[in-house]
């Protein structure tokens, strides 16, 4: 299969006063067309630096980038401003988790949405405007035709949401990028706009790079996923493989840390001890050996002094032996 998008090796360094932060430190992953990768992690794992990096919106001034990033067959990396520029909103649209940072709020919402398509395909404002009015359909924006002149704050949190995907979708781009598109909604709504997103998928056909550190929300989105721990992937898979069987003792951490659906209320959660280290200065080894309760399980030295490597398709970046995880963790998910 095709992969629309596809990362190599890449590296994001950023200088600061303290010295230099290894963001994201060798990632590679591929996202085919009409798929999504779910891609897990706790904050300051990589995984947002990651995304604004293939979107050429990180800081450029302070930031060095290397390997490879291709997206349908064009190196961006490498590619000039003016070149991503063209790309963002069309090819490529962005959802954040916070609909006031991609919203202006001195401009009607049709407007906001009209603009893009506009911009990339020269259609005239009256046609931008009907655009406008079909999108706010397509997201479920009740009354389309009246609420399309009006501002984002005459719009509850989760409709305002539709209002950014609308704006994200209005050119029919090839990939979305959601970083953490529900976080900040309740319950309830975060469904709704989870079951929106998987629609329109279905009718745009876009791949989706779904972030999250939610393990319960990627089950439901990705067909792939991606785990992310200190710069770097730890863990990948089929999103239903990575769930039922983690093969690294981090996924398996963030499982068990996680509340079970219909789990007995004082079933006790584990949380993973310690926290995230910190990317100035990351541990030597597999980055996870501070806070792993199975380093003891792995031979010598191993953890501390050599860095595992994750292979293609299914695989995670652990020195355990395939039989020390089965009988670690494997046994002890139940299906969910
Ligand atoms: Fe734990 Fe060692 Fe595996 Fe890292 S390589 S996850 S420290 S067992
Ligand atoms: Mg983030």
């Amino acid at each position: 299969p095709e992969s629309f998008l596809s990362v190599r090796d890449l590296r994001v360094r950023f200088s600061t006063e303290d010295g230099i932060v290894k963001a994201v430190d060798g990632l590679s992953f591929d996202v085919e067309r009409g798929r999504t990768l779910g891609i897990v992690g706790e904050s300051g794992s990589g995984k947002s630096v990651t995304n604004l990096t293939v979107l050429g919106l990180h800081d450029r001034k302070n930031t060095t980038v290397e390997g490879e990033i291709v997206l349908d067959g064009k190196e961006l990396v490498t590619a000039t401003e003016k070149e991503l520029e063209k790309l963002r909103g069309n090819k490529v649209a962005m959802i954040f988790q916070d609909p006031l940072t991609a919203l202006s709020p001195y401009y009607t919402v049709g407007r906001q949405i009209a603009e893009p398509f506009m911009k990339h395909t020269g259609a005239s404002r009256k046609e931008g405007r009907a655009r406008a009015i079909e999108m706010l359909t397509k997201v479920g924006i009740p009354q389309p035709k009246t609420r399309v002149d009006d501002y984002p704050h005459q719009f509850s949190g989760g409709m305002r949401q539709r209002v950014m995907i609308a704006m994200a979708l209005v050119c029919d781009p090839d990939l979305l990028i959601a970083d953490e598109p529900t976080t900040a909604l309740d319950v309830t709504v975060q469904a709704q706009i989870l079951d929106l997103l998987k629609d329109l998928q279905q009718e745009f056909g876009s791949a989706i790079v779904f972030i999250t550190h939610d393990l319960g929300v990627i089950s439901d989105m990705a067909d792939d996923l991606l785990v992310m721990y200190a710069g770097r992937a730890v863990e990948r898979g089929s999103a239903a493989e990575v769930l039922r069987s983690p093969r690294h003792p981090y996924t398996w951490g963030l499982l068990s840390s996680m509340p079970r659906l219909g789990g007995s209320i004082d079933q006790a959660l584990t949380p993973i001890p310690g926290s995230p280290p910190s990317l100035l200065n990351p541990p030597s080894g597999c980055p996870f050996h501070p806070r792993c309760t199975f380093t003891g399980e792995v031979t010598g030295d191993r953890c501390g002094t050599e860095r595992p490597s994750l292979g293609e398709g299914r695989s995670a970046a652990c020195h355990l032996t395939a039989e020390q995880k089965q009988t670690f963790f494997i046994d002890k998910i139940q299906p969910r």
